[in-house]
């Protein structure tokens, strides 16, 4: 076994790897580019190297420059994760030149795999069924039209070199196609450098599935069963799931067998996958299924995690066993499926706007509490921390949930619990679409197919998890909380100002999917609250709060008690429950404790209105966020906090005076 190795990736693939490589006692060396410099997957590995310039083609892409990092540390074998140069047969052969181990297929696997119409010319003569369509070398467009009439409508212009959901077209009646195969052609140019396609039958309702299979250099090949990726935007897997709902036991064989073929066709050692695409009559008819070749993806996939929970086996560590000269550690015989898994990437884009991806800070990234590495019923596989950039120069994936149960139902229960604790502030993500496409109807009863979420768009865009009432019972709670922490007294049970001064009411003005909204807030006799929100959601009732862990039990009325956390990014509030989140913008910029009013140093009056309390006097000292002062304006009570820590140095009003905006209330020395 190797004693060290070079991760050439980075992300949640290097820590992936790293991971294993620590298990087993080998040495992990990272590279990094100019924007990597201190990302989690340096930290993960023992040694790390700089490799150059933020963008791929200056860093990642530089084989000889990683090529040389390897040779400087010492390293055996270099892994190529995905992506990058996984399918580069050109760096496969550096390697090998290099005296490196390739950790992946001989390159002339990748070779043969590389282009998607000659792996099917190939896989054509090894006997593994294909996609009615065309793959010839001749490009005449004239003849691509022909051939494409032939198939049928609607066909799918593919690039041949294409990968990653580019490059492709679905063309539903003859007239579109010369205007669909030019910009297919533009597009190909663009991404990958060359304009040759093909085109196949666009198969009706599609699903994705895909086997995987794993080789070793002495000869034996197996699969690891399937993996259903069905749930897809613009042809790239948002939802992975093993084994595929409604897989026969015939079927299986079948694929499997299929796919072992079209791997031995090429001699393939390690991970691969053999991706089908599988037609079906009816959702619930599995002995309509016909399976056709698409591709080979000769590397570790993102989705390897589910086969993972299924198996109970490590693929990177049968990776680098059969790297290393070692043979399949199991037999075909000797694999098993245990249970169900599924897979969600949560990534920085914007479902509600045709997924755009997004970039910014993980201001807040708070995960579902892991279980267990291999076989977890929750694993989470990420390369960012809080506090992480999410920057445009690579993927917009930010981390991989992965859950693991007895039986479907189970696993998306779990599914759905890890999403509603998976946290992210600062940048737009796809958690709350997730969820939504895991509570779906659709998605439950497994009614699979490549346009599931265009199918359901009607329940999985513009919504919210979370409600309105639910958002506003939780801002309110979260604010009064905070302000009783503040003041260090109970305003409930206070004698003077709180209640005794004629306050009654409060007003708290919100922001709601860019709606005003107001709610009134009366303070009861009895000590207790009760709360009205006003127009469309109009609803009233006793609020009321206890303090748990990081956040607040909340009840409002008569819906039932629900648990809160609560980040502010700025005057937005995003709330966090096990029900689903949303955000909401307090108009107020005071109504949230914590807060000071400070002007250029100064603490002043927010607004006119009157000295409710000093809870500090003169030469005291005091804390950042310790409250001072309490005012009371336009009916409402803010309190006035330290924005530092300091000593009081002068009062320059008295309780029950009047006050102007902006009037400086009390001097803090620093
Ligand atoms: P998987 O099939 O493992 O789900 P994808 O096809 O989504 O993986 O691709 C895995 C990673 O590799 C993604 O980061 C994707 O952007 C990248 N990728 C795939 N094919 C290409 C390609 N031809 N050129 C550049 N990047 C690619
Ligand atoms: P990539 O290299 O980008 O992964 P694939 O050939 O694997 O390209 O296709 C990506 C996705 O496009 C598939 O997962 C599937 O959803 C869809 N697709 C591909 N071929 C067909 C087809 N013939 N009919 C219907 N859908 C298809
Ligand atoms: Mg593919």
């Amino acid at each position: 076994m190797f004693k060290k190795i070079l991760i050439a990736n980075r992300g949640e693939i290097a820590c992936r790897v790293a991971a294993t490589a620590r298990r087993m006692g080998i040495q992990t060396v990272a590279v990094y580019s100019d924007a990597d410099a201190s990302a989690k997957h340096v930290q993960a590995c023992d040694e790390a190297v700089h490799v150059g310039g933020s963008a791929p083609k200056d860093s990642y892409l530089r084989w000889e420059r990683i090529l040389q990092a390897a040779k400087d540390t010492g390293a055996e074998a270099v892994h190529p994760g995905y992506g990058f140069l996984s399918e580069n047969e050109d760096f496969a052969k550096a390697c090998a030149a290099a005296g490196l181990v390739f950790i992946g297929p001989p390159a002339s696997a990748i070779l043969a795999m590389g282009l998607k119409a000659e792996s099917k010319r190939l896989m054509e003569s090894a006997g593994v069924p294909l996609v009615p369509g065309y793959h010839g070398a001749d490009q005449d467009p004239a003849l691509l039209q022909r051939e494409a009439d032939r198939i049928g409508y609607p066909a799918l212009i593919k690039a041949s070199a294409g990968g990653g959901g580019k490059g492709m077209r679905v063309v539903e009646k003859s007239e579109d196609f010369a205007a669909a195969l030019a910009s297919c052609k533009r597009e190909a140019t663009n991404s990958f450098g060359s304009d040759a396609v093909l085109i196949e039958k666009y198969v009706q309702r599609p699903r994705h599935i895909e086997i995987q299979v794993f080789g070793d250099t002495q000869g034996n090949c197996v699969y690891l069963f399937e993996r259903d990726c069905s749930v897809q935007r613009r042809h790239q897997k948002v939802l992975e799931e093993a084994p595929a709902p409604g897989m026969t036991e015939a079927l299986r064989a079948q694929m499997g067998a299929a796919a072992v073929a079209a791997a031995k066709a090429v001699n393939y050692v390690g991970a691969g996958t053999v991706e089908f695409i599988v037609e079906q009559t009816a959702y619930d008819q599995p002995e309509s299924m016909r399976f056709f070749f698409m591709e080979m993806n000769t590397r570790l996939q993102v989705e390897h995690p589910v086969t993972e929970a299924i198996t109970g086996l490590d693929l990177v560590e049968w990776q680098l066993r059969v790297a290393s000269g070692e043979s399949l550690p199991l037999r075909q015989d000797q694999l098993r499926i245990q249970g169900h898994a599924i897979e969600a990437r949560i990534c920085a884009e914007n479902p509600d706007n045709n997924f755009l991806p997004a970039t910014g800070t993980l201001q807040v990234y708070r995960k579902p509490q892991a279980t267990s590495f291999e076989r977890g019923t929750v694993r989470v596989d990420d390369g960012v921390r809080e506090g992480d950039t999410i920057s445009p120069f690579y993927d917009s994936m930010v981390a991989k949930l992965i859950v693991h149960g007895d039986t479907r139902e189970q696993a998306l229960a779990r599914l759905d619990t890890a999403l509603a604790q998976t946290h992210i502030v600062g940048l737009n993500t796809n958690v709350q679409f997730l969820r939504h496409v895991v509570r779906s109807n659709a998605f439950a009863t497994a009614q699979l197919d490549t346009a599931l979420i265009q199918r359901e768009a009607v329940v999985l865009f513009k919504q919210e998890t979370l409600g309105l009432p639910a958002a506003v019972a939780a801002v309110v709670a979260h604010t009064l909380h905070a302000e009783k922490a503040l003041q260090g007294i109970d305003p409930f049970s206070r004698r003077d100002g709180w209640q005794s001064h004629g306050l009654a009411q409060r007003r708290f003005e919100f922001v709601w999917q860019d709606q005003p909204r107001s709610a009134r807030l009366n303070y009861l006799h009895d000590g207790a609250v009760s709360l009205s929100l006003e127009g469309d959601d109009a609803a009233s009732g006793v609020l009321s709060f206890a303090a748990h862990g990081e956040g607040l039990w909340v009840q409002w009325g008569s819906t039932p008690r629900c648990f809160s956390q609560i980040d502010w990014q700025g005057e937005t509030a995003h709330i966090f429950t096990p029900q689903g989140a949303t955000r909401i913008t307090v108009l107020d910029p005071l109504a949230h404790a914590g807060e000071a009013a400070q002007e250029g140093g100064r603490l002043t009056a927010p607004m006119p209105g009157k000295v409710v309390s000093f809870a500090v006097k003169a030469g005291d000292k005091v804390k950042a966020g310790q409250p001072l002062a309490v005012m009371e304006a336009m009916k409402m009570e803010h309190t006035i906090s330290a924005p530092q820590d300091g000593t009081v140095a002068e009062l320059l009003y008295a309780p029950g005076d009047q006050v102007a905006d902006g009037a400086e209330l009390l001097k803090l020395a620093a």
